[in-house]
């Protein structure tokens, strides 16, 4: 396996709003390996960075556009326009509008930052990698194809389509494709890639069933996909079919029910392994309560991971620290 990679997750959003520019021109400067963006699209067709289809997390949109929730209460990206989302300020991903996620990040609502379009975040990375002598990757994620497909939108052909304008088309470039849905990514591999002739590395993210993440739409009826094949002796092979990385939770390499001195590794990296299939497990964060109890610190949690438990790579919010830890 190649050299261990630190992947910037949401940006440097440890230290700056998830996916606002600044985050992201601070991961660059942390010299993270790649740094992520959630892609999702807007009612115009355009592809913007956010982690969640919805707006209500980390902007003031409930007040400036009151009547536009759906029925659940939710403020969906694909209901608005690019102008429409531009205008609002975005901030610290929030639990309601005075209640930040992570109290000890970045103040809420201070400084207006803004939503910014897939295209933009791309012209800052590539220009910064001109400007600082570097070449570090994206790590795009295609959100919620399905959802997008019954609201009449191709989100994957859509990036695949700014991706290969801005010269991502080969293995060999730096970025890695990634998505939670196992058929629109083997469709990707499948299809997509032959009609827009490029290959790209892709990477199928594992979610846990219970969470909802993957969403299939039949008959106007909503499926929560299942997940459990995944974790049964045999599925790697199956993955290694048409990905190149998987990325778990972490509790699915670490048992959480390890303590300092028994650390409980499961046979998924292994596994992995074993079928040429990197792994790049999330999220590595070091705030209040997000070391798991057998680490330590933040220092530990990472040796446990990228040193025994071998994974190549891994998300954090704290890119600084992993680099930093990697450069030991
Ligand atoms: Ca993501």
């Amino acid at each position: 396996m190649s050299k261990k990679i630190v992947i910037s997750h949401r940006g440097a959003c440890g230290y700056l709003p998830e996916h606002s520019m600044e985050a992201k021109a601070m991961a660059h400067a942390m010299n993270a390996d790649f740094i992520e963006q959630d892609v999702v699209m807007t009612k115009d067709d355009y592809l913007v960075v956010l982690h969640d289809h919805f707006l209500d997390g980390v902007t003031n949109v409930a007040s400036v556009f009151p009547q536009r929730a759906r029925t659940d209460g939710r403020f969906y990206v694909i209901d608005f326009t690019l102008e429409e989302i531009q205008s609002l300020h975005m901030t610290e991903a929030f639990k309601t509008p005075d209640k930040a996620i992570f109290p000890e990040r970045f103040p809420l609502w201070q400084c207006g930052f803004q939503v910014h379009t897939l295209d933009q975040e791309i012209e800052l990375i590539q220009g910064l990698n001109k400007s600082r002598g570097k070449n570090i990757g994206i790590y795009p994620e295609i959100k919620a194809p399905a959802f997008h497909r019954f609201e009449g939108k191709d989100i994957s052909m859509a990036l695949l389509s700014v991706l290969k304008k801005y010269g991502y088309h080969s293995k060999s470039h730096a970025i890695f494709l990634q998505c939670f849905d196992a058929q629109e990514l083997q469709r990707i591999k499948n299809e997509l890639f032959s009609q827009f002739d490029m290959q790209l590395k892709l990477v199928q993210l594992i979610a846990e069933t219970a969470w909802g993440e993957t969403c299939h739409y039949e008959k106007g009826e909503v499926i929560n996909y299942d997940y459990d094949w995944m974790f049964k002796s045999g599925a790697m092979q199956k993955v290694s079919s048409y990905a190149d990385a998987i990325g778990p939770w972490f509790p699915r390499i670490v048992d959480p029910k390890s303590t300092t001195d028994n650390l409980i590794f499961t046979e998924l990296v292994n596994e992995a392994h074993q079928h040429n299939l990197a792994v790049h497990p999330f999220t590595f964060r070091r705030d209040k309560g997000e070391i798991p109890s057998y680490a330590n610190d933040f220092e530990t949690f990472l040796d446990i991971f990228y040193i025994k438990a071998d994974v190549d790579g891994v998300f954090t919010d704290f890119p600084d620290l992993a680099v930093a830890f990697l450069n030991k």
